[in-house]
């Protein structure tokens, strides 16, 4: 399982606020939230990047895109949200553990820095 922070949440090593887990991911609240709903969803397959993923990762891929969506559902985020895969380097990534940013609760500015 992966070594970062991420994976030590998983197994439950470090607390998170826990918003929905099954067999093949968990959500939780963001540490340092940039929106009123900031939920970051995480395979529990220690993918490092998106850039990682296989063929063989389309199903879990898959499943975290419909988790974000019932999230999105959940919190009641009605006017929108957004979905952000920051992606190794230069897309920002800062936890080597895929994980998809659910935001939402405000009008968001694109572009972003
Ligand atoms: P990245 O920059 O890699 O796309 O996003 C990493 C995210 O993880 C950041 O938004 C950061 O606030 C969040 N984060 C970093 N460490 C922790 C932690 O220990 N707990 C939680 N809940 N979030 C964290």
């Amino acid at each position: 399982m992966s070594d970062t922070i991420f994976g030590k949440i998983i197994r439950r090593e470090i607390p998170a606020n826990i918003i929905y887990e099954d067999d093949s991911c968990l959500a939780f609240q963001d540490i340092s939230p940039q929106a009123p709903t900031h939920i970051l969803v995480i395979p529990k397959k220690p993918i490092e990047k998106l850039s990682d993923a296989t063929l063989e990762d389309k199903e879990l891929l898959g499943h975290l895109l419909l988790t974000v969506k019932n999230i999105a559902e959940q919190q009641k985020l009605k006017n929108g949200y957004r979905v952000v895969i920051n992606t190794d380097v230069d897309g920002g990534q800062t936890v080597f553990h895929l994980h998809l940013h659910l935001l939402g609760g405000r009008a968001l500015q694109w572009p972003p820095g």
